[in-house]
């Protein structure tokens, strides 16, 4: 039975999922405003143009805004395996944080419950894989660093949302490399990020190596990316 406490706070900021169009991606995000109540007046205010399905605040209260069947204005300029209107296949979920604008905090384990409790309830029901939940940072790695490297993607994965890299094994060799760049772009691309954007390193960084935020590959970037397609069949 679900533990959630859901409130609902309808947005008027949705419309249509484009024909044919399968939920397939769960896209997380930070709210990146200075307070909870700024960004849920933002999230349904028709003047905003942007909504998400749900918004979840620090204390675990979810908001609910849009309903899952409609195309909810998260994403905006995105793609992901180089496909875009990433609006149209996806769940978005706002996390209230104020972010790296104004006071990029942790993340408190009573929201990330929340989080995990709401997020996979909406996998179960969309069949969304595991690789498919990602953050707003992986499909628009230009312009977005939400929901950022305090984010407990590892975490989030333990409990079978999202995927994590997969430990080095003790004594094998490592993977050949450093590769380059050439090399990979072209990597980041089979995964699903966009090769020809260079802040699509720093992006992968942030979610899965969170601890090593240079926008460079070293030899442990590259072996969490290749341990990922291995993973994942990519
Ligand atoms: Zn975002």
């Amino acid at each position: 039975m679900s533990t959630l406490r859901r409130i609902d706070r309808p947005s008027p900021n949705h419309g249509p999922r484009a024909e044919g169009a399968r939920v397939e991606l769960l896209i997380l995000h930070y709210t990146g405003m200075p307070t909870a109540a700024h960004a849920l007046e933002r999230l349904c205010d028709p003047a905003a143009q942007v909504s998400a399905h749900y918004t979840v605040d620090e204390d675990g209260t979810v908001y609910a805004h849009v309903p899952e069947d409609r195309r909810a204005w998260h994403a905006g300029r995105s793609s992901w395996h180089g496909a875009g209107d990433v609006n149209s296949r996806s769940i978005g979920v706002e996390i209230v944080n104020p972010g790296h604008e104004f006071g990029y905090r942790p993340f408190p384990p009573v929201q990330m419950a929340a989080v995990a409790e709401l997020c996979l309830g909406i996998v179960e029901r969309h069949g969304i894989a595991p690789a498919d939940v990602l953050g707003h940072s992986d499909v628009a790695p230009a312009r977005k660093e939400d929901p950022g490297e305090l984010f407990d993607w590892q975490g989030l994965a333990a409990q079978g949302l999202g995927i994590w890299p997969a430990p080095a094994q003790a004594g094998s060799q490592p993977d050949d490399g450093p590769s380059s760049g050439t090399e990979i772009a072209a990597l980041l691309g089979r995964y699903g990020y966009d090769p020809a954007e260079p802040r699509s390193l720093l992006a992968f960084q942030r979610h899965f190596q969170p601890d090593s935020l240079t926008g460079t590959a070293d030899a442990e970037t590259v072996r969490r990316l290749r341990a990922l397609l291995r993973q994942t069949g990519r």
